[in-house]
């Protein structure tokens, strides 16, 4: 298959496009290279005859025409985001851009492909969400694909309105689209601004580590590669219209997290050790979502997918992979607004 992947160049689209070369894919990598993007996160993809990079912006129509013009892909995945909540506080206009307009245009641009092409049937846009569009959850529960949307940050607000675009232009013009929601992910190329490696990384220079609140905020953590997984197998066999969530059955609290991080710390780099004395409890993310919590019976049970690690080997993946690669991390650590508190409101 023919794969354009937008954001291949952040977190997750690295993970698909590493992922989608190696199973031989063919991937053209669309990415404006924002301050979360990092063309190293590819890795060995970056070598292979499969691979080509298109250095453009999705509020762009018109480079999304000629890219989608000149690579013909089978299919599209759509990762390419703002995605940091802090900053969607600090400065939502970027994340309406990108996430609500960017994504009209990509929906507009793959409608307008999909027409001159003769609406091959094999055509696929598959948008990737969050499970943050549902909002919070008490103590019970978990999302499912019916629950009803309740976005309360600028972040998830904006790929909520994404979510609804695409199913708009499913119903309303039949382009043949595929959803999926997921939880927290983690895993080597996070940008250090995001929790886990903000942890790994102040527990590895002695600095405080920053919990928000009472630390009690619960995530369902889901290991980078067993998501890249996951949508790799619904942008192939997932039923057109339907949307998948997507989790790991990893529910932890932050401070949990935190301190399994620390653990692994103690054992894998212990100069610094007990590193959980470095936990320093700061004021709330305004609007801060207590819990989230995925059901994915749908994809297990209609696609046949469950993730590879549990959250502790993937956490201890994660923090060997840090400590290995400080030539990754040392220069993002230079990038605008990093290591500072943001999003305080
Ligand atoms: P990321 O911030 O690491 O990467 C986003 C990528 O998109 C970057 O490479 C950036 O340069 C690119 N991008 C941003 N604006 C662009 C624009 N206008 N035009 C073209 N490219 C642009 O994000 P991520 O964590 O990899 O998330 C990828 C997707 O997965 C997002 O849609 C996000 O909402 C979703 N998601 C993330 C998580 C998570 O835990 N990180 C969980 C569920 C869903």
């Amino acid at each position: 298959m023919k794969i354009l992947v937008t954001g291949g160049a952040g977190f997750i689209g690295s993970a698909v496009v590493r992922l989608a070369v190696a199973r031989g894919h063919e991937v053209v990598n669309v990415d404006a290279l924002t301050y979360a993007a990092d063309l190293r996160n590819v890795g060995d993809a970056a070598d292979s005859d499969l691979y080509s990079f298109e250095h453009a912006d999705i509020r762009d129509r018109g480079s999304l025409d000629r890219i989608l013009a000149t690579h013909r892909p089978d299919i599209v995945m759509h990762l390419a985001a703002e995605s940091h909540v802090d900053r969607s506080i600090d400065g939502p206009a970027a994340f309406i851009e990108t996430n609500v307009i960017g994504t009209f245009n990509m929906l507009e641009a793959a409608r307008a492909y999909w027409d001159r092409e003769g609406r091959p049937e094999t055509f696929r846009f598959h948008h990737i969400s969050t499970d943050e569009v549902f909002g919070s959850l008490g103590e019970t529960g978990q999302f499912t694909e019916t629950t009803a949307y309740d976005p309360r940050s600028p972040y998830s607000a904006s790929k909520a309105g994404s979510d609804h675009l695409v199913r708009a232009w499913h119903e309303t013009y039949g382009l043949p689209v595929v959803l999926t929601n997921c939880s927290n992910n983690y895993g080597p190329y996070h940008f250090p601004e995001k929790l886990v490696p903000v942890v790994i990384l102040k527990a590895l220079s002695g600095q405080s580590i920053p919990v928000y609140g009472d630390g009690g905020n619960v995530r369902d953590w889901l290991f980078v590669e067993d998501h890249a997984d996951a949508l790799l197998l619904v942008a192939e066999k997932g039923d057109l219209g339907r949307s998948y969530n997507i989790g790991g059955e990893n529910e932890v609290t932050n401070i949990d997290l935190v301190r399994t991080i620390c653990a692994h710390m103690d054992e894998l780099h212990p100069e610094g050790a007990p590193h959980a004395d470095l936990i320093t409890f700061v004021t709330d993310r305004p609007g801060h979502d207590r819990r989230y919590a995925i059901d994915p019976t749908r994809i297990r049970s209609e696609l046949d997918w469950k993730p590879s690690v549990t959250v502790e080997q993937g956490l201890r993946r994660t923090v060997e992979w840090y400590l290995a690669n400080r030539d990754w991390w040392q220069p993002l650590l230079e990038r605008e607004g990093v290591g500072k508190r943001l999003g305080t409101g």
